[in-house]
């Protein structure tokens, strides 16, 4: 029987009711502050969730605009994406296109097995030779027609996880362009050869009458004319010479041009060309008092094998050009060896004048055909602007380089410089002899 709750245990069930409800005042606070952040969690989940889809839709609308047609592949080369630019190139839907083999899809049977080992190799390794670049492969349209793409493979992930994105265009009209364009080259190339082969016949053809203008105005030169006679007769010579050495320029050109200019290497002593050189074309340099100088470097080999008759021809227009475009002062025609081996000698051969001059912006294109450094230069000096171009040709034929460095009004220097067998069965040359009568020299 239980005995009437005293006063003292009605305090301790007070206290203990009033602890309780301390307890769950602080629980139920608890549970308020933990439903709290509960539903904070919740909500950056949704913010998460929300960002994501809207990065998801974002990739999806550039997947779906692209011009290229994108397609994602996993490690096993299973299709997972094909976007609707790869419906259009390809002619599969979306859904008839994922999960399928990406090869059974754009690559023709018989292709099949060359371009699988290429995509293989890259799917497994992630490397092979469409890393990171654009290839050109043959693909197939739904309904067989086969034509030209450009794909390029990127990695996405790693392991397993691992998917690839292929991106692939059609390139038919492009390279339909490029057959175009490359078959116009060809038509341009060989017309330019046969312009150049009607100009190397024709020049070839005028120049015998000429030769004959020429033969037949010597002739009627030693016969009596009168002052005034053997004047026009002079001048019938001197044009029909101008025409000539423009009918051998244009010959030289076209020949060149047309790729029939072959080089003639034989054994030769480069100083006696040089010097030779030198003595035709003194008599022009006399006349208009300048002094014409020859300087060959005594270290330097001249028992060489070359193409002298080619080799003259060049020095011969450098320094005629030098002679034309100077007034007062000299012109040095100046051979050295670069360096030489016991089989070659790089040989410099430079010409320098005390002339007009040439602009800088100007040092390309006086090697350029048919153009002079100045407009005014054909009216004060006549010439084709050919020779430079012919010479510049000719060094390149000899694997050689021409160059020129100047300051108007002060001078020039062109210089050519070409690698020359050397001459090993040559006896040893006797010392220069000097013969130069009337030749002024500078020591
Ligand atoms: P051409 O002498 O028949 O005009 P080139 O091809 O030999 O043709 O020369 C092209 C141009 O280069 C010349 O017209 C001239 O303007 C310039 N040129 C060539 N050599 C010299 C030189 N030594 N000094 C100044 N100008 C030169």
């Amino acid at each position: 029987m239980s005995e009437p709750p005293g006063a003292a245990h009605l305090d301790l069930l007070k206290s203990q009711v009033a602890s309780l409800e301390e307890l769950l005042e602080v629980q139920g606070q608890t549970v308020i502050e933990q439903s709290q952040r509960l539903e904070n969690t919740l909500r950056e989940l949704q913010k998460e969730r929300e960002a994501l889809r809207e990065s998801e839709e974002r990739t999806r609308s550039i997947i779906e605009t692209a011009l290229d047609a994108v397609i994602g592949i996993d490690v096993d080369g299973i299709i997972i994406e094909w976007n609707p630019q790869a419906e259009q190139i390809l002619g599969w839907a979306r859904e008839e296109a994922l999960g399928r083999r990406v090869e059974d899809l754009i690559i023709p049977p018989r292709l099949r097995q060359d371009q699988l080992r290429d995509l293989q190799s890259y799917l497994s390794a992630g490397r092979g030779s469409m890393l990171k670049q654009r290839v050109e492969m043959t693909a197939v349209h739904r309904d067989g027609r086969e034509f030209p793409i450009e794909i390029s493979l990127c990695p996405v992930g790693s392991g397993r996880k691992k998917i690839f994105s292929a991106f692939l265009r059609d390139i038919t009209e492009r390279k339909q362009a490029e057959e175009q364009l490359a078959r116009a080259r060809d038509e341009a190339v060989t017309a330019s050869r046969l312009k150049s082969e009607f100009l190397a016949t024709m020049s070839h053809e005028v120049r015998t009458p000429m030769n004959g203008v020429i033969g037949m105005t010597e002739l009627l030169l030693t016969t009596g004319l009168t002052p005034e006679q053997k004047e026009y007769a002079e001048t019938i010579r001197g044009s029909a010479e101008a025409l000539l050495n423009i009918l051998n320029d244009i010959l030289d050109f076209s020949k060149i041009e047309a790729g029939k200019l072959v080089l003639e290497p034989i054994p030769f002593d480069l100083r006696q060309v040089v010097e030779e050189t030198a003595e035709l074309l003194a008599p022009r340099a006399r006349q208009k008092g300048l002094e014409l100088i020859v300087r060959y470097a005594p270290e330097a080999p001249w028992r060489l094998i070359g193409d002298p008759g080619r080799i003259r021809q060049v020095l011969t227009n450098l320094t005629g050009n030098a002679i034309k475009f100077t007034e007062t002062g000299h012109v040095l025609i100046d051979v050295e060896c670069e360096r030489q081996t016991e089989a070659t000698a790089q040989m410099r051969l430079s010409v320098e004048d005390t002339g007009i001059g040439i602009a800088e912006d100007k040092f390309d294109h006086v090697f350029d055909k048919f153009t002079q450094a100045d407009a005014s230069t054909t009216r004060k000096y006549g010439g084709t602007g050919l020779g430079l171009a012919i010479s510049k040709r000719l060094a390149e034929l000899m694997e050689g380089s021409i160059g020129v460095k100047s300051r108007l009004g002060e001078g020039t220097t062109f210089w050519f410089s070409i690698p020359l067998p050397r001459d090993r069965q040559a006896p040893a040359p006797p010392p220069p002899e000097v013969k130069r009568a009337g030749l002024r020299v500078l020591i």
